[in-house]
């Protein structure tokens, strides 16, 4: 066993980050606001661009949360929600009393099915209510059919939140994801792609947005000299401190990209011997993924081995990997809820693993994935 471990994702400093950090002690600016929230919030907004609004919150979560909340998701609604992504998409559908109807992946992005979408919400109208959203996420930095989704989303007048908390750094067509959303989230969480070490953004094109997501994420106060609140509110603004780092992490965002990317090509390279195993890679030029992780499907009817294999013996090895999501229509918590589409999700989920993708991983780890993988390339 490696002393060690390798990680899955895990964070990776710039070098900058503490001195942003120190210059709020120096400041005494040791709060959920100051220089650092809207400084790290202009970096975003710059890094986007197309005139979107960022405001700073405590995690990718919250910011699904508010962004259900400013869409006027409420109790008894239906908002529908890709199925195969992290919990975090679709727990704040519940955290405002709605149901969330799951949709199936299509094989090319893995990400919402267009022409599933389209049947859910055709049967949820039929059966007397229209879904108040659609949560679609660019799973591991892949962005999601962005043309397609847009177009169903206009036909029948429903809003898009874009979960982009994998994919800050990606882009279709040339335009950033995170910026094609009605409303957009990001997360900094510590596994993400750039971190501070918990945090997470609302974008949106509308000021008013961002405006009223800052005001829900601090207790919603009235403009008043007391304490007024006409309506309930959140603590869910993301701190001075940790907007310093953000403010470290955004100088080495593209860099990040880059050797994520370069994460990708080193196992593209491995694996381009042996039949039965791929690589999750952009189904064409329009797309460009950050690549956050770098994923693999293994079809062991054709290369003789299981991805569980793979994983445990990474694992004896002290190297982390992990099966892809597990699907939302899958999980004991959601069994009650709707779900459209057929197997591709769950299949996903059966033949796929995630690899060790950080933007810190040296060479000498790289090759001690590279001895675990060998034998499996020549079995
Ligand atoms: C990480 C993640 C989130 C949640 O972000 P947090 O900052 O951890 O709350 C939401 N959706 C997806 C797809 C994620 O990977």
């Amino acid at each position: 066993m490696s002393e060690t471990k390798i990680y899955l994702s895990s964070p990776h400093m710039g070098g900058n980050e503490q001195s942003f950090v120190n210059e709020a002690f120096d400041t005494n600016w040791i709060a959920p606001l100051g220089p650092n929230v809207a400084g790290f919030e202009k970096d975003l907004e710059s890094y986007l661009g197309n005139g979107n609004h960022v405001a700073a919150l405590s995690s990718g979560t919250a910011a699904l949360h508010l962004a259900l909340i400013l869409l006027g998701v409420g109790k008894g609604d239906e908002v529908i929600c890709q199925s195969m992504t992290f919990s975090a998409s679709a727990n704040p559908i519940v955290y405002q009393g709605a149901t969330p109807v799951f949709v199936d992946s299509e094989p090319e992005t893995w990400n919402i099915c267009p022409n599933h979408l389209e049947e859910a919400i055709k049967d949820r109208i039929a059966k007397g209510k229209k879904p108040k959203a659609i949560i679609a996420v660019h799973l591991y930095g892949m962005p999601y059919k962005v043309e397609e989704i847009r177009k169903i989303s206009e036909k029948y007048e429903i809003p898009i939140v874009e979960d982009s908390a994998e994919a800050l750094g990606s882009s279709y067509k040339g335009q950033k994801c995170g910026t094609f959303g009605d409303i957009s989230i990001l997360s900094f969480n510590g596994n993400k792609i750039i971190t501070t070490s918990g945090g997470g953004a609302l974008v949106s094109r509308n000021l008013k947005h961002k405006e009223k997501a800052i005001f829900l994420a601090t207790q919603a106060r009235d403009a008043a000299p007391h304490y007024q609140h006409s309506e309930i509110g959140y603590n869910y603004r993301l701190s001075n401190i940790s907007a310093g780092i953000g403010r470290g992490q955004m100088q080495v965002l593209d860099k990040h990209v880059a050797l994520r990317r370069k994460m990708h090509e080193f196992y593209r390279d491995i694996f381009k011997k042996k039949n039965g195993v791929t690589v999750f890679a952009e189904p064409n030029s329009d797309y460009f993924s950050n690549h956050w992780l770098s994923c693999i499907l293994v079809d062991t009817a054709i290369c003789g081995f299981t991805s569980e294999e793979i994983r445990l013996a990474m694992a004896e090895n002290n190297i982390e990997c992990r099966p892809l999501w597990k699907p939302m229509h899958l999980q004991p918590v959601f069994t009650n809820a709707p779900y459209y589409g057929g197997k591709v999700a769950e299949k996903l989920f059966n033949i796929g693993l995630c690899l060790p993708s950080g933007s810190n991983l040296i060479s000498e780890e790289k090759v001690k994935i590279n001895d675990v993988l060998i034998p499996f390339i020549d079995k």
